[in-house]
């Protein structure tokens, strides 16, 4: 059959063909990265996940207006593909339909409603756009450093479709091929209008309406995979493939570092785009420049040159600089230098795996293992990683804790106490109930150490029986590990659960939430599989079960999320459980809290780094907390609490403000022991 419109079919032929060599290409590029283990099965799980997050907008949606702005652009251009068909369909005959589903009034009704709601849809987004726009508010904008001409072009195309759309519906309406009923509302309402120019013009209009309908359809085909478009056809792609059950917790590959397995060809994290894995390419080519990880993203917050979206971008761009051959090989020696060329070292060294891009990212791109797949390369290939966090490997390695203090120092905090807790020789006693893991800050350093002995206290007064390795008790690893010293880790981690092998011990208390990340969820991948509860979880269940009564405390409270705790391993409730039980307690959220929490500047290894671009992290949180008014600053971390004290000091507020772990609170009174 000849059709009616040759040049817009043609067109459309040119598009389709341009659209799958680009495609094909892309899939080269992505299939030759290195494997991704765990990528395959779970599939009722991804299934589960493919509907919540594409289908359901789940992870957009937790911004309300721009989310319900992409869900309406999205589900409107799912009912669009029926107008699409149509309009396609109409360049051959006037009366066509879908077969089997014909011209109802339902799909009249639901393709002006859709037509409509993505109309609106644009409209929020380029007021946001507007209100974003980076050219005034710079860094401050989530859309600095994204191509922001092609979103606007993209917002055009996007617009240009549904108007050509309801244009050449609305003049059918007057020509009398438009086969929907008034329950097409807005292709009847703006045909009354066209009413007046009469039969000829409208059939004229009809006609370049519906040209025009699959030329900037054609068009749009093009622009998108040439695009950050291309998240429309990767992303669902990209969340299918996406880590389960979450891409926190662990870090997601554990590569093997047995000597008797390393050869000459051995190569250690990522150098070169060819030495990511394809799902890392496949999550550089779906970012959509949205920058949700970049307006989250503590080191960007605090003026450093980290900014996790344009990370991607970075990498992205280097992908699409490949070329390979028909058989997916690289027509190109692999460019190594990944860091500095591509990644300058500032950028890879500032981050803190607080995790809170890869909470953000509506395609679940996962962030924090890309950009330690790079330092892993840097500190175990090229041996280039920060000189003062040399010291802390160095004192890992030789002393087993970060500060270099040693072993025979791990039990001194019990000196404090007032009643004996039994150390670990050989096997754990049967009518123990828990291995208390200290870790290293509980154990040595002073403002931890009042946290370790109030978790003492109150475990003793709650009945539950415990007990301690003391000095034969090491770092789990974990700065080692976010810093890239994957050796050094393994080398810790395999100690570690040898000796709670050795000595019998399945369930452990871990005060630390970098240790209790660790040890239950990195373990399990090197043999070590135990039951381990943070101290807050235990704390907030022996409070529920009357086996302590919790103080007075006459104050005004707020709780800072741990990274590791909070998004890492969803603890957000115990610890608040703890406080809400505390009597005349009031307490009061910050701004940024549970899964939007703001690190406090000492994960991924930075509690030892220096900290001389922009401002620091740990105050910027600290004015937040402050600005609540709370009298006291609580948290169930550490480094936390380290980070968060040392900026009260440094503003002169110690006096007015007390920073405290949720077990001194409950140990309480705090004031005195703080
Ligand atoms: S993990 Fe945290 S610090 Fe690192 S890039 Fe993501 S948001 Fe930024
Ligand atoms: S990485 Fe994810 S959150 Fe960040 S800009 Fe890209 S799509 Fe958005």
């Amino acid at each position: 059959m000849l059709t009616r419109y040759p040049i817009a079919m043609t067109a459309l032929a040119v598009a389709v063909a341009i659209a799958a060599y680009r495609l094909l290409r892309l899939y080269r590029l992505v299939r030759a990265g290195r494997p991704a283990p765990g990528r395959y099965g779970r599939w009722f799980r991804r299934l589960s996940t493919e509907a919540q997050e594409v289908a359901g907008q789940k992870k957009l949606l937790r911004w309300t207006v721009p989310g319900l702005a992409h869900a309406f652009v999205f589900w409107g251009f799912i009912i669009l593909l029926f107008t699409i068909i149509e309009a396609i369909g109409d360049l051959f005959s006037p009366s066509f339909a879908i077969p089997g589903i014909g011209h109802s009034a339902a799909l009249g009704f639901l393709e002006d409603t859709f037509a409509v709601a993505v109309l609106v849809g644009v409209t929020i987004f380029s007021a946001i756009r507007l209100r974003e726009n980076p050219h005034r508010i710079e860094r401050r904008s989530r859309f600095f450093g994204s191509h922001n001409l092609v979103a606007w072009v993209t917002l055009g195309m996007i617009a240009s479709v549904i108007i050509t759309l309801l244009m050449y519906r609305a003049a059918q309406t007057n020509t009398g091929d438009f086969p929907y009923g008034w329950w097409a509302f807005a292709s009847h309402g703006i045909g009354e209008a066209l009413r007046p120019l009469g039969a000829g013009t409208n059939r004229t209009l009809a006609t370049v309406f519906v040209d025009a309908n699959v030329m900037v359809i054609a068009t749009f085909l093009v622009f998108v995979v040439y695009s950050k478009h291309l998240h429309i056809v990767v992303a669902p792609i990209n969340v299918a493939f996406s880590r389960q059950p979450r891409a926190l917790g662990a870090l997601d590959v554990t590569p093997d570092m047995d000597p008797d397995s390393i050869t000459e060809e051995s190569v250690f994290g990522a150098g070169s785009i060819e030495e990511f894995s394809w799902k890392q390419l496949l999550d550089f080519a779906t970012c959509t420049e949205c920058g949700r990880c970049q307006s989250q993203c503590p080191a960007w917050a605090t003026d450093k040159p980290l900014s996790p979206k344009l990370v991607v971008m970075d990498l992205r761009e280097e992908l699409l600089s490949k070329k390979r051959t028909h058989n997916g090989d690289s027509e190109q020696e692999a460019e190594k230098n990944l860091v500095p060329r591509v990644i300058e070292p500032d950028v890879l060294w500032a981050c803190t795996t607080c995790g809170a891009c890869v909470e953000q990212c509506p395609v679940d791109i996962e962030h924090v293992d890309a950009i330690v797949d790079m330092r892993r390369h840097e500190v175990l290939m090229e041996s280039r990683f920060p000189q003062e966090a040399g010291t802390m490997l160095r004192n890992i390695e030789s002393r087993g804790d970060p500060w270099g203090l040693g072993s025979a120092k791990r039990l001194d905090w019990t000196a404090a106490l007032d009643f004996e807790i039994p150390v670990v020789t050989e096997a754990i006693p049967e009518d123990v109930d828990y291995l208390f893991w200290v870790g290293c800050a509980g154990a040595f350093d002073e403002r931890a150490r009042l946290t370790t002995q109030a978790i003492a206290r109150l475990l003793r007064r709650a009945g539950v029986s415990f007990a301690l390795l003391g000095p034969t008790e090491s770092c789990t690893g974990d700065p080692a590990r976010r810093i890239g010293n994957e050796f050094l880790y393994q080398e810790q981690a395999q100690k570690n659960i040898e000796r709670l092998d050795t000595t019998g011990v399945r369930r452990v208390i871990a005060s630390c939430p970098h240790c209790f990340n660790t040890i239950a969820n990195e373990y399990p991948a090197l043999g070590g599989n135990f039951e381990v509860v943070h101290h807050s979880q235990l704390l907030a269940r022996l409070v529920s079960e009357g086996r302590l009564t919790p103080p007075v405390l006459e104050a005004t409270v707020t709780y800072h999320d741990p990274c590791y705790l909070g998004r890492h391993n969803r603890i957000f409730d115990a610890p608040r459980a703890v406080i809400d039980a505390l009597p005349g307690a009031t307490t009061i959220e910050m701004h940024r809290c549970r899964e939007r929490g703001f690190c406090c500047g000492a994960g991924g290894a930075r509690m030892w780094m220096e900290e001389s671009i922009g401002r620091r992290i740990n105050e910027e949180r600290t004015d937040e907390a402050l600005s609540t008014g709370a009298e006291v600053i609580s948290t169930a971390c550490p480094y936390c609490k380290i980070m968060i004290d040392d900026a009260i000091r440094a503003k002169g507020r110690e006096e007015q403000v007390r920073v405290v772990d949720i077990a001194q609170l409950l140990d309480g009174p705090a004031k005195e022991r703080s």
